[in-house]
């Protein structure tokens, strides 16, 4: 299986009408092209945003940014504070990984046991307040093959070249208050502050192994070298869901990922299997709960001995474009994410009773899915 970063939707929605690049994709996958216009027009176009398009679009660059996140001249005060704590949170995690970038591969290489060093990242990951974290080798599979749009200096286009050996993966978990507020800014400022927070812990971590002595890069919302997922089922964080995410049995699907490549001899993790497969065939509460129908509603597919479910990404966008917001609904859907027995989930696997009670439990609780109207105390009023 191979992936082009060129092909995922953040990058193709960021190609500039006129431009190489633009011509280049277009001309090789002209199937593509309607729609994201029509979905470029709705989401930086959008009158529900308040906000129009990104300034850099504005000026002839490199659209970049969240659209929904543009602070317009009649933004409130208020407002104003609330989605800059996001921003602000982003820049710090972007300033770091910059440092990490041009930081030099200390000339003294510390000898460490690969056992001792697993044991010493892992802990590094969890004091930096991050507890779902594994260890992969990595294939040249995993990568991207060429790279899209980044926030690095790497060109669009470029070959991702196959140069560490191992990757640290982490999930950074959203804050389950914000995610039940979804669709709406706090599901967005948790999603945010999800990204920054790994990126920035992705970099520390570079730093760290750099000063080890070894050559280290971070593979995060500022440049991606993978499409993450797979590389973080392999690295034992969880199963892919029928969501199109890794569900983790502790924090579902509410999580955002982050690795660093590294050629530091570390000991590999095992893939985990708590039955997830079967389970999403019966719960089915993200795709009952999708507004776009974006979620399949057929069995997994298998390519490459990879399991994954079809998703429409360009619908689920277009439905954040018309809820001026991003959705995240199907995060706040899953039972995993609402936190479901540790024991039960330990005997889940191959236990259609168990599986039924999980369900049971879940409907009961929260009905079709867990929705806190009432905004965060520090939300601006509508
Ligand atoms: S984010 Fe919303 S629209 Fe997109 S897949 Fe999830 S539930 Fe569906
Ligand atoms: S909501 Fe249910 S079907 Fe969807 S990913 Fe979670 S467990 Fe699987």
């Amino acid at each position: 299986m191979e992936y082009d970063e060129r092909d995922a939707l953040f990058s193709r929605l960021q190609l500039k009408k006129g431009s190489k690049e633009y011509d280049n994709y277009y001309s090789l996958n002209p199937g593509n092209e309607e729609p994201d216009m029509k979905l470029k027009m709705k989401l930086f176009s959008n009158k529900s945003t308040g906000k129009g398009m990104p300034d850099k679009e504005k000026s002839g660059g490199k659209p970049s940014g969240n659209p929904f996140m543009k602070i317009g001249g009649d933004t409130s005060d208020h407002e104003y504070a609330s989605a800059q704590l996001m921003q602000e949170y982003q820049r710090i995690a972007s300033e770091v990984d910059d440092q990490a970038y041009n930081m030099a591969v200390n000339s003294r290489k510390r000898e460490i046991p690969a056992e001792t060093m697993s044991i010493l990242i892992k802990e590094f990951v969890k004091l930096s307040g991050i507890d779902v974290v594994g260890i992969t080798k990595v294939e040249p599979g995993d990568l991207y093959t060429h790279r899209g749009f980044n926030k690095k200096s790497y060109e669009y286009g470029e070959k991702v070249e196959h140069r560490f050996e191992y990757a640290i993966v982490f999930a950074a978990p959203l804050e389950l208050d914000y995610i039940n507020r979804g669709p709406n800014k706090e599901l967005l400022m948790a999603t945010m502050l999800g990204y920054a927070k790994s990126s920035e812990l992705a970099a520390r971590l570079v730093m760290y192994i750099k000063d080890l002595g070894y050559d280290a890069i971070t593979d995060s919302s500022t440049s991606y070298e993978s499409p993450l997922s797979f590389l973080g089922e392999k690295a034992g964080l969880g199963q892919m869901g029928r969501c199109n995410a890794v569900v983790n049995p502790k924090y579902g699907n509410r999580t955002k990922f982050a690795a660093v490549h590294t050629n530091l001899p570390l000991v590999e993790d095992e893939m985990i299997d708590f039955g997830l497969d079967e389970f999403c065939e019966i719960c089915r509460c993200c795709e009952d709960n999708c507004p776009s129908k974006a979620i399949s509603h057929e069995s997994s597919v298998s390519e490459d001995g990879r399991k994954y479910w079809e998703h429409d990404a360009t619908s689920c966008m277009e439905m954040w474009a018309r809820m001026g917001t991003s959705c995240g609904v199907c995060m706040s859907a899953c039972p995993f994410s609402q936190g479901v027995d540790e024991q039960l989930v330990l005997r889940m696997k191959g236990d259609k009773n168990v599986m039924d009670e999980i369900l049971e439990n879940h409907r009961e609780k929260y009905g079709k899915r867990n929705y806190e109207k009432q905004p965060l105390a520090f939300m601006p009023k509508k």
